[in-house]
């Protein structure tokens, strides 16, 4: 008997980096999963993956904009048509965004980067909280990051979306831990994924692992960390291992946030 035996999860972002991460975790504990992304090919190679690790794992893809509320209404729809219940729900999907002086910030970049990171997370929540209040249990898990916790410069846009899920969550894990369901945050730091690989291509796309060095150089680890150690920390917040664990906003940065 693993942790998610017969358990039901969804991930958006599931494509790529610490989405595809939480998957193969939970997966490997035997969890069904329902994977959310807008690149199809990417929930393709995540779902191969899976089978390489959990052959018997349950896996339903889902092609879907996060910043698209009727998608979301429909991805939540198809996870409970297909599993019958949602237990866990990993809130994730994002962007960066172009890096730029907040006065040389693009006005539409910056709609972009909070429509998918802010309000994608909304509509995620206010549709699973739906399902999960009714079951009466349930544990969600927000991506954050760093950048909304503190400033970093240069991501006006993805600064005010992650500041926007830290108080999503708290405002949220709040309202709803009455009703047996539990909401928290994760805030990485620098975690090397693609995301992270193209923001330093962005910098230098010759000598962007050079830059990437000195990127965590002040790092008390002086390393990126892997997505499987927030994959790790992602499962077992969903896991109800964390039961008490509610409103809150974990870093998982090497230390980062507290030097
Ligand atoms: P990634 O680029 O590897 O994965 C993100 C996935 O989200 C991709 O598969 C992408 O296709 C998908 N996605 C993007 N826009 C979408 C949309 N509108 N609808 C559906 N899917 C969409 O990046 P990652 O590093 O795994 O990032 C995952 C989350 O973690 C993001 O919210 C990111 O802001 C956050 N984060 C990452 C780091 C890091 O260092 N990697 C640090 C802090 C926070």
């Amino acid at each position: 008997m693993q942790r998610f035996s017969g358990k039901s999860v969804i991930i958006t972002g599931a494509g790529s980096g610490l989405g595809r991460a939480a998957a193969l975790q939970v997966a490997k504990e035997e969890g069904k999963l329902t994977l959310v992304d807008l690149n199809e090919a990417g929930l393709k190679e995540t779902a191969e993956e899976i089978r390489q690790v959990a052959p018997n794992a349950e896996v339903l893809n889902v092609t879907a904009n996060v910043a698209n509320e009727s998608e979301v209404e429909n991805y939540v729809a198809e996870a409970v048509k297909r599993f019958g219940r949602i237990d866990g729900f990993f809130n994730n999907a994002g962007i960066e965004g172009k890096q730029n002086p907040t006065e040389d910030y693009g006005s539409d970049e910056f709609s972009k980067v909070v429509s998918i990171n802010l309000n994608g997370v909304f509509y995620g929540l206010k549709h699973v909280l739906k399902v999960m209040k009714e079951q009466g249990s349930g544990s969600i898990v927000n991506t954050a990051s760093v950048g909304g916790i503190r400033g970093v410069g240069n991501q006006s846009g993805y600064a005010a979306s992650k500041h926007g899920v830290v108080g999503l969550t708290r405002n949220s894990g709040v309202e709803y831990g009455q009703y047996g369901v539990q909401i928290n945050a994760i805030a990485p730091g620098a975690i090397m994924t693609p995301m992270v690989e193209g923001s330093l291509k962005q910098i230098d796309p010759e000598n962007w692992e050079e830059v990437g060095k000195g990127f965590v150089e002040p790092n008390p680890m002086k390393r990126f960390g892997k997505p499987e150690e927030v994959g790790h920390l992602v499962a077992f917040l969903l896991s109800g291992d964390a039961a008490f664990i509610k409103a809150a906003v974990i870093p998982i940065d090497g230390g980062q946030s507290y030097k």
